[in-house]
């Protein structure tokens, strides 16, 4: 039998996927629905796309189911999401009428599966209805949130709470996103895949050809920080940092984010970013298509040191492809980057760009700090940020949430 957990064997070793196969055992045949709004694009379908065929090969009978809507819905549930991260928007009873009509249509189609599950896993606030329309359920109902609603914009969050409330659990990434709910709380951050096309490895040649396609000069250290054109991931900081450090060295730095936008905000972060380059040839400000995954990941290779200067930051998977790449990590100190950087041992957390010049110049002039830190980083990502801890993490808390053991947060 084929098996898609035994190609990690390679990378987390026989008894991470013994101890997956066991949890697994303790839940043959369990009936698990995920739901979430998009089957692509974005994080989430990322990992529900790995991770509902892992869960079967293990033995659930989980499924994936995606909620249909329409425009109006998703400019709705847009508006939601932003509310829930703290931006002042209105939301008119209306509004909320649609997403429970959207909602009710939908319910009408997976009624069976929701009604018949012994776990539901509802994604984001989009199909987070669904539970108050399965008066027949059967199963426990989770609510994943993937933000950070630890400050929302309060008339959103007091109707969103409403629905979420009657939850039996909820999950979510940071103990510092979550909101005070009347059932259990688990922590699971994120994670990323070691074989994807973003993290394999990579040969030298598929290495050099990125090199040259880019004119990086391979004798000189070179600074990445693949980012949105967001003014929360700073990449003016970086430039600032990038000119303090060139004054003593010959560095070069890689400024890659998303191509063309429709964000007004993310043009003109983009145009901020050009006038700060100027015409300095070491700069290289690339905008990537969204499946670049091979560049990047190359560009993460090719780095002397990874930076991830945020001064927001939900969790920062840049950080953790950096280091799974063995290579330091330069972070600002905020959000998730504070779980993935241990400062002065997997990389630094930085406040400003004298900060990040400093621990740059510092690095450039001890090769030997840079891998040590950069072997650190590596293996703790290997044991804290790969997909088997992820879904050793889901497993764990469907077995506790099946049993009804009750705590307020539950750091599984
Ligand atoms: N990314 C990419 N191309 C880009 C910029 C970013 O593929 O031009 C990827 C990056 O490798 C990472 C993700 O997009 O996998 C960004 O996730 P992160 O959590 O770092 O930041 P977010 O954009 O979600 O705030």
């Amino acid at each position: 039998m084929s098996s898609l957990l035994g190609a990690y064997e390679g990378i987390v070793g026989p008894a991470v996927l013994r101890q997956l196969r066991q949890l697994g055992e303790k839940l043959s045949g369990t009936r698990v629905v995920h739901v979430n709004s998009t089957r692509e694009g974005g994080g989430v379908a990322e990992i529900l796309e790995w991770m509902t065929p892992i869960m079967r090969e293990l033995g659930l009978d989980a499924t994936w189911e995606v909620i249909e809507g329409n425009p109006r819905f998703f400019e709705v549930t847009k508006a939601i999401h932003n509310g829930l991260q703290g931006a002042n928007v209105a939301i008119p009873a209306k509004g909320w009428k649609t997403y429970e009509d959207v909602n009710a249509r939908n319910f009408k189609r997976l009624r069976p599966i929701l009604e018949e599950a012994d776990i539901v896993i509802i994604h984001d606030p989009q199909p987070a209805h669904l539970l108050r329309l399965c008066t027949g359920r059967e199963g426990k109902w989770i609510w994943r949130a993937h933000i950070d609603i630890s400050r929302p914009h309060r008339p959103v969050w007091k109707v969103l709470r409403s629905i979420v409330e009657p939850y039996d659990a909820s999950i979510f990434s940071m103990a510092q996103f979550a909101q005070p709910l009347p059932h259990p709380q688990f922590l699971v951050p994120p994670s990323i895949d070691p074989l994807s096309e973003k993290n394999r490895d990579l040969s030298p040649m598929e290495i050099e050809a990125i090199r040259s396609e880019y004119g990086l000069d391979p004798s000189r250290p070179l600074l990445v920080q693949i980012s949105r054109f967001d003014r929360f991931k700073d990449p003016v900081g970086v430039i600032a940092a990038y000119r303090m450090v060139r004054k003593v060295s010959p560095v070069q730095l890689v400024l890659a984010g998303g191509g063309a936008t429709d964000d007004p905000e993310g043009k003109a972060i983009l145009e901020d970013v050009m006038e700060a380059a100027g015409n300095d040839p070491d700069i290289h400000v690339l905008l990537l298509p969204s499946d670049s995954h091979k560049t990047v990941n190359a560009l993460q290779r090719l780095a002397t040191i990874v930076l991830q200067k945020s001064v927001r930051e939900g969790f920062g998977l840049t950080v953790t492809e950096g280091m799974w790449k063995k290579k330091p990590v330069i972070g600002g100190d905020v959000g998730g980057i504070r779980l993935q950087v241990v400062n002065h041992h997997t990389g630094f957390l930085v406040n400003t760009p004298e900060g990040a010049a400093h621990r740059i110049r510092y690095l450039l002039y001890h090769q030997e700090s840079i891998d040590r830190m950069g072997a650190t980083a590596r293996e703790f990502v290997r044991e804290n940020f790969l997909l088997t801890r992820h879904i050793r993490e889901y497993l764990t808390l469907m077995l506790v949430t099946l049993r009804d053991i009750k705590a307020n947060i539950v750091n599984v």
